[in-house]
């Protein structure tokens, strides 16, 4: 059991909804341990300049499981890539009794985590990002709420779709994955989805709504994820040429951030939060939760960022060929694991609609 004065806490890059959640288990899970924590504001930055915020009691940290956004603020911070930078964070963290992080966000603030790991600060992230682009995981925290948000909203454009007779597309955020758009797609009836994932059938989905015109249908959806960039907007111009239906172009962009996070989005932080800071006080350092199948658990940092780049296909055959016959192997069932996800989805969500 490795000795800590003090844990910092920091959110990065994206803000997403249940990561109030994830600091107050995280430091709360502190705090009964007997650590004191500095909730670090603004990323990295704050970590640069010694923005902090003290918390000693249970009750500095009341009242924000319900709350989206970060109260920690959250901010990219380009200067923490270089040694200038770090040094600056190394300083605040010897000055102020810092010996462990626990850093919340994507796989940028992951690779932040490493490095600070290896600077001797132990550093364990939390996957926090509505876009759920962290291969080794199942499920992101904010994943979950924003999909909700989302749903809702295509809702309220289908309202509006059935008393005009309507087609409105639809982009939704997820970088350069598509879950947020597979599965709201389908929970709002789209009659089409596309995602960067897996190649679109333009010709099919435009004869879908023509034929489902023919059968009397007045209102049409098309979720479009936006990794395929631009591809919303003229979707809808063709759309309209193609089948004589008036279409809307509507992208949802930031309000998917923002929103009470949902009950899975506060259960996922709270577990994630306190397991991270079991996990440090036991002397684990350079990793990034995961839940698989329904159970928490842990990978190194470096090997979740090799398997999202694996699955993204691109990584470097040099890489490839460097990676030992077992991680291999859990890394190439993980990928496939994903994908097989998706097509199944994929299927659903042009099928059944
Ligand atoms: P996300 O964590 O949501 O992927 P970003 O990619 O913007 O968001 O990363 C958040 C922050 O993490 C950056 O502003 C920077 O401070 C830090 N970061 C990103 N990439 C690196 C890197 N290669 N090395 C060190 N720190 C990084």
């Amino acid at each position: 059991m490795a000795q800590f004065r003090r844990i910092g806490i920091l959110t990065s890059g994206g803000d997403a909804p249940g990561m109030n959640a994830a600091i107050r288990a995280a430091a709360r899970e502190a705090l009964a341990g007997g650590v004191e924590v500095y909730g670090i504001l603004e990323g990295y930055q704050g970590l640069i300049d010694g923005n902090m915020k003290l918390f000693t009691s249970a009750r500095d940290l009341s009242n924000i499981i319900n709350k989206s956004g970060t109260v920690l603020y959250s901010a990219r911070c380009d200067e923490f890539k270089y040694p200038e930078g770090m040094a600056k964070a190394l300083k605040t963290c010897k000055d102020n009794h810092i010996d462990g992080i626990i850093a919340i966000g994507g796989d940028g603030t992951f690779r932040g985590a490493t490095d600070l790991s290896a600077h001797g600060i132990p550093t364990i992230g939390i996957p926090g990002t509505i876009d759920n682009d962290v291969t080794s995981t199942d499920v992101t925290i904010g994943f979950d709420t924003a999909m909700n948000t989302a749903m809702n909203m295509i809702d309220n454009l289908r309202d509006t779709c059935e008393s005009h007779a309507r087609c409105n597309v639809i982009e939704v955020m997820g970088r350069w994955a598509g879950h947020i758009a597979l599965r709201t797609g389908i929970a709002s009836g789209a009659s089409a989805v596309a995602i960067p994932e897996i190649p679109f059938d333009e010709e099919a989905a435009i004869q879908k709504i023509i034929d489902q015109k023919a059968d009397g249908k007045r209102s049409f959806i098309v979720v479009v994820s936006e990794g395929l960039v631009g591809y919303a907007e003229k979707l809808a111009k063709t759309i309209q040429e193609r089948t004589g239906v008036e279409t809307k172009f509507a992208r949802l962009a930031h309000i998917q951030r923002g929103g009470k996070p949902t009950l899975q989005d506060r259960l996922l932080a709270s577990e994630m939060g306190a397991t991270a800071m079991k996990f440090l006080f036991e002397g684990k350092s350079d990793i990034v939760l995961t839940k698989v199948d329904g159970k928490i658990g842990y990978r190194n940092i470096k090997d979740a960022l090799t398997v999202d780049r694996m699955f993204k296909k691109k990584l470097k055959p040099e890489e490839y060929e460097a990676l030992s016959a077992e991680d291999k192997a859990w890394m190439e069932a993980r990928c496939a694991a994903v994908q097989a996800d998706m097509e199944r989805l994929y299927a659903i969500a042009n099928e059944i609609s």
